[in-house]
């Protein structure tokens, strides 16, 4: 089993030799007792603030007083130090109006959300465990601290939060927690994108995601409504064996838990519903769903406040999906021009995903993924020039050639568009004398 870290166990130390109680607290003992490494470590103390601060000098940063926290810097990691406190009321069922502190352990610990992240830890390994947290590890189940709907009307976020370590911990839901759940959904239109954005992602990379979004599409409808058309939405086509919602899913479950991916997977048919046709014969259709997917992902994610990078990556992948995967040298240089390494890889995670969410019988196009990945390998092998940095000749050259102003541009577009088609090869002197001929033009 993982230890706590000898920074950590400092920390411990200098607050228990100056006679406050300092205990391991929250994820790090719930990820330690299940033998998972744990992400961050937090202390929970009954020093104040001030206490702390001064028992730590130069080493402690005041990053969060107000709850009472306070950052001690050790070797190269930082430790998160809070008092014990309590919560004072709750308002617009988002963070408390204030807190107040105790000298009591089992007071902090009942504050908690859930019974697993309720479970203090000292130096010598002693639990405290007020709230039956050890029993719930070993069942392998998500339970709020006291009463589910109290605890959610305080903070809408424990609702994702619950998703959350359910979706990574592959923990079931308890059947209480579970009702609360379905009931104040609702509430999270109260809280902020950003913490929103945070717990989805984390929920997204989870091992048991799918399983997960599969019982609480309600939940994620609040702040994603254009999902809610997916579910059991029947695509009336061979090619298909699951419904819009469930093929997602399955696609989802299929792309390595990276939070582009992820997120690319689940939202790639999520404009299916708005485009569907059916034809004579009975069979359904979805001409354009690409670019319809691509525009509702753009604003579902700029709900969340995803950074621009972040929301460029994914709707572009949602909208090349849709697009056959290049399997000739020209067509692959040509998507790395676009999409650049990284984004090609991606594609074709995200287009196997796809295939594989379908009906078997057309899991034979995995072969086409295949010939075109090993395209890919063997041009980048081959150092094949796809991007403007990797062209024979520079701005610079182009400028010593008479050229100047966008016209710089334009001939080094033109030179990568021939190159990528194959029609000039990338030498610097077969470039020059190309453009020679256009200088007067240009
Ligand atoms: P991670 O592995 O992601 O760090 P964690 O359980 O440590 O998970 P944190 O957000 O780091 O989650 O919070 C640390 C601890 O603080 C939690 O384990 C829990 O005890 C408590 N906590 C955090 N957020 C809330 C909340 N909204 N309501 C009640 N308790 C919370
Ligand atoms: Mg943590």
């Amino acid at each position: 089993m993982t230890a706590i870290p000898e920074a950590v166990k400092k920390v411990l130390e200098v607050l228990e030799s100056a006679g406050y109680e300092a205990w391991c607290v929250g994820g790090c003992v719930r990820d330690l007792l299940l033998g998972r490494r744990p992400e961050d470590w937090d202390v929970t103390t009954g020093a104040l603030p001030e206490e702390t601060l001064g028992l730590f000098g130069s080493r402690a940063f005041p990053t969060g007083l107000q709850h009472g926290t306070v950052t001690v810097r050790m070797e190269h990691c930082g430790v998160e130090v809070t008092t014990y406190r309590v919560d004072g009321p709750y308002r617009d069922h988002r963070r408390p109006e204030g807190v107040s502190f105790t000298r009591s352990l089992d007071e902090d610990l009942i504050r908690r959300d859930f019974t697993v992240n309720a479970i203090a830890m000292d130096l010598r390994g002693t639990l405290r465990d007020p709230c039956g947290g050890r029993g719930d590890l070993s069942r392998r189940l998500l339970r709020c601290v006291g009463d589910p709907n109290r605890r959610f009307e305080e903070d809408a976020l424990r609702i994702l939060r619950g998703l959350r370590f359910s979706a990574v911990l592959g923990f079931d839901i308890h059947e209480e927690t579970e009702a609360a759940i379905h009931r104040g959904a609702g509430l999270l239109r109260e809280i902020a994108a950003e913490r929103i954005q945070t717990e989805l992602f984390k929920l997204l990379s989870g091992q048991e995601a799918a399983s997960v979004l599969r019982r609480y599409p309600d939940v994620l409808g609040v702040f994603w409504p254009e999902i809610l058309p997916m579910v059991g939405f029947d695509q009336k086509n061979h090619h298909h064996c699951y419904d819009v919602w469930e093929h997602s899913l399955h696609a989802m479950a299929a792309v390595p838990a990276d939070p582009v991916l992820r997120c690319a997977a689940l939202l790639h048919d999520v404009g299916k519903p708005e485009c569907f046709t059916v034809d004579p014969q009975g069979t359904g259709h979805f001409y354009g769903h690409g670019a319809i997917s691509r525009e509702l992902a753009d604003g579902m994610l700029r709900r969340l406040n995803c950074s621009t990078v972040f929301r460029e990556t994914v709707v572009r992948l949602v909208e090349w999906h849709d697009r056959e995967i290049p399997r000739t040298d020209k067509a692959v240089r040509r998507a790395l021009g676009k999409l650049g390494e990284t984004g090609l890889r991606q594609l074709i995670a995200l287009k196997r995903a796809d295939n594989l969410a379908q009906a078997a019988a057309y899991h034979d196009r995995q072969a086409e993924l295949d010939k075109g990945e090993a395209i890919l390998e063997r041009l980048l092998a081959e150092d094949a020039c796809f991007s403007l940095k990797q062209l024979a000749v520079n701005g610079k050259d182009l400028t010593e050639m008479g050229l100047s102003g966008p016209a710089v541009g334009q001939a080094l577009h033109m030179l990568l568009e021939a190159v990528i088609d194959g029609r000039l090869p990338n030498e610097r002197e077969a470039l020059v004398s190309f453009v020679s001929q256009f200088v007067t033009e240009l």
